[in-house]
């Protein structure tokens, strides 16, 4: 979730190696690697700009502040809940 809507749902498995919501990634890549040489690899994305506030949300996809795949559709039409592979994913350019 993010500012109060879902980004991505799914089965645990399905949200950890086959995501597609580019927030659900962020937060992914994240998450530190218990081994190592897998940490020491591991790819953070960052996320640029402040979180909005939640009392007065960005138009259409509410992420689309900090989203590095944001586009003129993003900032005015509200992605809808679709079901791509094994999750859901409320985004106008899933990966
Ligand atoms: S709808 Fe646009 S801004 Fe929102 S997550 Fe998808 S690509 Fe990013």
């Amino acid at each position: 979730m993010y500012l109060g809507k879902v980004m991505e749902i799914g089965p645990t498995a399905d949200l950890y190696h086959s995501s597609h919501h580019p927030y659900t990634k962020a937060l992914l890549s994240a998450v530190p690697q218990p081994d190592p040489r897998s940490e020491k690899s591991r790819e953070r994305i960052i996320l640029s700009g402040d979180l909005p506030s939640p009392i007065n949300p960005p138009s259409g996809c509410v992420f689309n502040t900090r989203c590095w795949k944001a586009q003129d559709k993003c900032r005015t039409e509200v992605p809808q809940l679709v079901q791509l592979g094994g999750t859901q994913v409320a985004c106008h350019f899933p990966e």
